[in-house]
């Protein structure tokens, strides 16, 4: 595990990743604050491209939680069978989707507290969800983050909690609420598991990664 950058170098970092990509998108489709909430629970150990495969067609008919009620168990498992996990995952959505229903009228609630505690969505999802719906500067921390907080020493931590924390005390203000889709995307396309292109990468020279690849 590397050690914290210092604030210049932090400063320096997401100044590149802002010049580079100033509006960072994630890659999961939604259409709504209530879909955004089903793909992140259904995205769980799989990839955006394959959630957003099924979920096409779905939120052309289930986009709200009462839709999804009135769609059934059985009639979501047709949608979403090519996912891993998927019947678990639909127990799920359809257990959240009666909350929101008889608990919330059929919104989403948008505290971290309050996401927590539907069935199916841990702090990683209510992170995702209140950032990018809600614009709050929160750090979901995934694979890639945990990855690239620890390589380069942006977010160094032994756990995702603390790699958050890690962000989120060491990212100046400004970058905060772009600052987890710049390092999802850094770990997705450069910062890669098993190896990452350092080479071409636009944060080299700064990165306390000892491993560095040519
Ligand atoms: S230099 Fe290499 S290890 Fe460091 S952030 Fe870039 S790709 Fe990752």
């Amino acid at each position: 595990m590397a050690g914290q950058l210092d604030y210049h170098a932090m400063c320096e970092i997401f100044t590149r990743f802002q010049a580079a990509e100033p509006e960072p998108m994630g890659e999961l489709d939604h259409v709504n604050a209530y879909t955004l909430v089903v793909a992140v629970a259904l995205s769980a150990q799989a990839t955006d491209v394959g959630v957003n495969r099924a979920t096409r067609d779905l939120f052309k008919i289930a986009d709200t939680p009462q839709k999804m009620l009135d769609l059934g168990e059985e009639g979501l498992i047709q949608h979403i069978k090519t996912i891993g996990l998927y019947r678990n995952k639909a127990k799920h959505v359809m257990k959240l989707s009666r909350i929101l229903v008889e608990d919330y009228g059929g919104c989403v609630p948008n505290s971290r507290a309050a996401l927590q505690s539907l069935p199916g969505v841990g702090r990683k999802t209510a992170n995702v969800v209140l950032n990018m719906w809600w614009h709050y500067p929160a750090q979901a921390v995934d694979t890639h983050i945990f990855r690239v907080g620890n390589r380069s020493g942006i977010g160094p931590g032994r756990d995702v909690v603390a790699v958050e924390r890690a962000i989120e005390d060491n990212v100046p203000v400004g970058f905060q609420r772009h600052a987890h889709h710049w390092l999802i995307l850094h770990g997705r396309y450069t910062c890669k598991a098993r190896k990452p292109a350092c080479g071409t990468c636009l944060i080299r020279d700064l990165c306390l990664f000892e491993d560095k690849t040519l």
